[in-house]
């Protein structure tokens, strides 16, 4: 029996599984903006509890290159990218990566690659489907409610993307 290693994305890096060795990125954890979140997920990573690990170059290649092959490279960012490799990484060293995610495009490629992955998700949390737009070339993701059709950095046009966001029950009737 090979190791199980689970790979957070920004969603189970803020819910995160209670057993098991946890894996995040530096791209993921500079997702975290909240300030009340920002400091939950630095005790945990302070304390050992979630690790952190940087994809090496040519995994991030490998990475790419399925995405591509999928058609799924022009809606994932960098972080999402980084999660993919350092999976390739660890299935490398001979270990059992899990990517714990609900993002569409990441699974789709890691069905490609043959990398497991599971939805994030709790009792206590729900899960609901919203569109968010992303540049094509420089992946800079833009909320919703974004005005505007195309990238202020590069002047690109943006495409759409579907990404589960985690809302509590609570505030949901
Ligand atoms: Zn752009």
């Amino acid at each position: 029996m090979t190791t199980e290693v689970l790979i957070l994305d920004f969603a189970a890096l803020i819910n995160p599984p209670i057993k098991g060795r946890k894996i995040t990125t530096s791209f993921i954890l500079k997702e975290v903006l909240n300030e009340a979140e920002k400091a939950i997920v630095q005790a945990r990573v302070e304390s050992g509890d979630i690790e952190i690990m940087d994809p090496k170059s040519d995994f991030l290649q490998k990475a790419s290159e399925a995405a591509i092959r999928t058609g799924d490279f022009s809606v994932l960012s960098n972080p999402d990218l980084s999660l993919i490799a350092i999976a390739l990484e660890l299935k490398h060293k001979g270990l059992n990566p899990i990517i714990l995610t609900n993002d569409f495009a990441i699974q789709n490629v890691c069905k490609f690659l043959k990398i497991r992955v599971k939805p994030v998700g709790g009792a206590k949390i729900r899960e609901q489907i919203v569109w968010i737009r992303i540049c094509p070339i420089c992946r800079k993701k833009y909320p919703t409610d974004y005005h505007g059709d195309t990238c202020p950095e590069c002047g690109s046009k943006l495409t759409r993307k579907a990404i589960t966001k985690l809302v509590p029950k609570e505030n949901n009737n």
